[in-house]
């Protein structure tokens, strides 16, 4: 009897986990395309669920045996994440979805074998967290690493005499051996990075017996990727410096990471050699749980442990049959916890089951027939072609990276739409924004000049269907060299914007402003509420809205006072500027 409810609580159990995996479909569709995307740079994710698999293969054993009643506790736990999973599907927003599911492989064995079970898939399920897209998402972190690695490749080269200047993430060197290296985003060693977590995570759990010691060698897996690619930009500058820059940007930047990765991992094992002397396990601790060289040992104690866990099942057995007035059943007989469990309450906690695939499946079939996302018309709008006082412009980059130019189109011959300097082709967008931004982001600019030569460049950013079409200036700023102070609030033409005072190392001082509008005519000048707004659209209402950012930046190039919104003449002037812009937008 016993045994055919377990076989059918099991077959209960493998149906919602096929509903589930149904009702997912799109998560993985949407992550092949993650993995298969080079922006992305993330071609180890297909290893991550195969690892995690691997993992629970390994403990299949401990998993049979730790089999317990159905929690109403652990179905509980499964309603948020298949919440969080089902307001990602809407809107396409796969984080999201990853979160839920990830919660989902701890709580849903939870719900149906108890918290024993669901311990077991706790490592597996966490380390599917590597296969999160990080690039767009983590652009906070990866700053920091882009100035590190520059910061110290510039100040080594100084040391070694090298005339180097650094502007922000690049490094710029002219004379005989002239060279301009700029730390992209791809370079910030955030791959690298979170490739490392990985293995460490991996290697810690296989290696390490407690969760002290294998969270002590996964923080050392941070300092050495950092510290791996701060080698490896110091190395690519110094080719640069004393080879060529065509052999440093060329043949060493694309194979020094390999090498530089190996030394890594070469330092993690040996971290995990020093965690082991530094910590030895103590009596108190569990031996390791696959560690071939105590398996005896290991296996004597998991046979006390068992032994115990038997003796305590028959002894609550006798409590219970006591109670419910029942005939004791003979001692001596301490199986395994399925043995000892009372038939009664088996066939209770099976209802439970039940109705867990009853509250689950359904949830998973709905989130499967998510209708597809409204992708919203972008607002219509162009920078004006005239401004009062103003002359104006249009703008083109050149994608060289040896030479970067900006070159205003008034200054270009008819028809010709190459770089002066170098002969590249120009580009009305720049190469860091071609490379970074989704393909689907639109951007226009323009560039409007008084007659007393201040300067307002004006770019409008239309996003895609992806969040991180807008990148926010006070992190992308930085990275172009420049100290951001004073930001203010000013509201001109009815419509806010978010001021901030530039200071770069090579200019004078200018002004950024910034402002949002969207094709439902909402405007703010807010980061926060503008992705408030966006993910409560995308969520609620399946769709995704085109949300538009104008940043204005105005300078006085010929003025080595610069642009400053303290001068009473200049807040005007930029007040007036904006008014007028604002007019012209929806
Ligand atoms: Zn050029």
């Amino acid at each position: 009897m016993r045994r055919i409810l377990e076989h059918k609580r099991l077959i209960l159990f493998l149906a919602t986990a096929g509903f589930m995996l149904y009702g997912f479909c799109g998560m993985f569709d949407r992550l092949r395309d993650v993995f298969l995307d080079p922006k992305e740079d993330m071609s180890f994710g297909w290893l991550v669920p195969v690892f995690s698999a691997y993992a629970l293969w390994t403990v299949r054993r401990e998993l049979k045996e730790s089999v317990g009643k159905a929690s109403f506790l652990g179905l509980l736990a499964c309603l948020p994440f298949a919440a969080v999973a089902l307001l990602g599907t809407r809107g396409l927003q796969v984080r999201l979805e990853q979160v839920g599911f990830v919660g989902l492989c701890v709580t849903v064995p939870w719900a149906f074998f108890g918290w024993s079970t669901a311990r077991l898939c706790v490592f597996p399920a966490i380390f599917l967290l590597f296969t999160v897209p990080m690039s767009s998402f983590l652009d906070v972190v990866t700053i920091h690493l882009r100035l590190l690695a520059s910061g110290t490749a510039f100040a080594v080269l100084k040391g070694f005499g090298v005339q180097v200047v650094q502007q922000g993430t690049a490094i710029i060197a002219q004379g005989a051996h002239s060279f301009n290296i700029d730390v992209a985003e791809p370079c910030s060693g955030l791959r690298s990075l979170v490739a490392l977590m990985a293995l460490t995570a991996a290697y810690a759990w296989f290696t390490q017996p407690t969760w002290f010691r294998r969270g002590l060698l996964f923080a050392c897996a941070i300092p050495l990727a950092v510290l791996g690619n701060v080698v490896r930009i110091l190395t690519i500058c110094l080719c640069a410096a004393w080879a060529s820059a065509d052999f440093a940007m060329g043949f060493y930047h694309d194979y020094s990471g390999y090498v530089i990765f190996i030394v890594a991992i070469a330092c993690m094992v040996a971290c995990g050699e020093i965690v082991s002397r530094l910590c030895p396990a103590s009596r108190g601790e569990k031996p390791p749980a696959r560690g071939k060289k105590a398996r005896g040992a290991d296996d004597a104690k998991r046979f006390e442990g068992r032994a115990f866990e038997g003796l305590k099942c028959v002894r609550e057995l006798d409590a219970s049959a006591t109670a419910d007035g029942a005939g004791a059943r003979p001692a001596g007989r301490a199986g395994p916890l399925l043995d000892a469990a009372p038939p009664a309450a088996e066939g209770c906690r099976m209802w439970l089951a039940a109705a867990a695939t009853l509250v689950l499946a359904p949830v998973f079939v709905f989130q499967a027939m998510t209708p597809v996302t409204t992708i919203m018309d972008p607002p219509e709008f162009e920078l004006p072609a005239r401004m009062p006082g103003c002359q104006t412009d249009g703008i083109r980059y050149c994608h060289n990276e040896q030479c970067l130019r900006t070159v205003m189109v008034s200054r270009l011959s008819e028809g010709r739409n190459v770089c002066p300097v170098c002969g590249g082709d120009l580009h009305e967008v720049t190469l860091g924004e071609k490379t970074i931004l989704p393909a689907d982001t639109r951007i226009v600019k323009r560039v409007y000049r008084t007659s007393y030569g201040i300067q307002f460049l004006v770019s409008a950013v239309v996003s895609g269907k992806y969040k991180h079409s807008i990148h926010r200036p006070e992190l992308c700023m930085p990275a172009q060299g420049f100290i951001m102070r004073e930001p203010r609030d000013i509201v001109a033409g009815g419509r806010p914007f978010r001021a901030i005072h530039l200071q770069g190392a090579n200019s004078f001082p200018s002004v950024l402003a910034y402002t949002f509008f969207n094709q439902a005519g909402v405007r703010t000048a807010s980061h926060t509420h503008r992705i408030f707004l966006d993910t409560w659209d995308r969520s609620v209402h399946n769709r995704i809205d085109r949300w538009v950012m104008v940043t204005v930046n105005a300078s006085a190039p010929f003025d080595s006072g610069g642009f400053d919104l303290d001068h009473e003449s200049d807040r005007l002037l930029f007040e007036g500027f904006l008014a007028n812009l604002s007019e012209h937008l929806p």
